[in-house]
């Protein structure tokens, strides 16, 4: 888990002038595990960033998804969320709690794949669903 001045370098070193709100958006998303939605930010953000916009939240994490500093995620139909882990990993959504979980990938993936031996793979967007094992039992 990366400081509060890492984050702020990471932010510099992509171009990034950090002001107060682009450093606690990036942290939020950073430390959250839940893979939050602009809306989640932006609810959870506002009381501390009494100026803070929903607009700011969204155009702040589209900039941060462009240079690769967060993952967009896909796995719901109706609304985007946002990883701040970009390690390439798959994520499970339980269709019963609609909690979402990181899945490390073990291994080299290229070889789940027939045809990706040599391959460069940059980045993967590996959804599975299904129910959780807390709603299984
Ligand atoms: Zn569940
Ligand atoms: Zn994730």
């Amino acid at each position: 888990m990366l400081t509060r001045p890492e984050l702020k370098k990471k932010l510099v070193d992509a171009g990034v002038r950090p002001s107060v709100q682009r450093l606690a958006i990036f942290e939020y998303v950073h430390r959250s595990t839940a893979h939050p939605t602009a809306e989640v930010v932006y609810e959870s953000l506002r009381d501390e960033l009494g100026s803070l916009s929903l607009t700011t939240v969204y155009n702040t994490l589209k900039l941060y998804a462009e240079l690769g500093l967060v993952t967009p995620i896909q796995i719901d139909d109706n609304f985007q969320r946002f990883d701040g882990n970009t390690n390439i990993h798959a994520h499970f959504r339980c269709n019963n709690c609609g909690e979402i979980f990181d899945l490390p990938i073990k291994g080299d993936y290229n070889a789940w794949f027939d045809g990706a031996e040599g391959m460069q793979v940059t980045d993967a967007q590996l959804y599975l669903r299904g129910v959780c094992e807390k709603c299984l039992q």
